[in-house]
């Protein structure tokens, strides 16, 4: 039973977690823990925000110019 297993990734460092998406073991370096994802599934993710808010959503022309 081996507990040791390189990082699937970079195939030197020990594994640090487990992708809860693809399923990837892989390294502290390669994990992204906020995520518990493999920084490859981070990338395509976190790329895409599903949800953006929209604050600087300003209608063109408005009079607010009052002094
Ligand atoms: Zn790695
Ligand atoms: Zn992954």
């Amino acid at each position: 039973m081996s507990v040791s297993s390189p990082c699937e990734i970079c195939a030197s460092a020990d594994v640090e977690g487990a992708c809860q998406r693809c399923g990837q073991l892989v390294c502290e370096r390669h994990f992204e823990e906020d995520l518990g994802l493999c920084v490859e599934c981070a990338a395509e993710v976190g790329d895409r925000p599903t949800n953006v808010p929209s604050e600087e959503d300003m209608p063109d022309g408005v009079d607010t110019y009052q002094f």
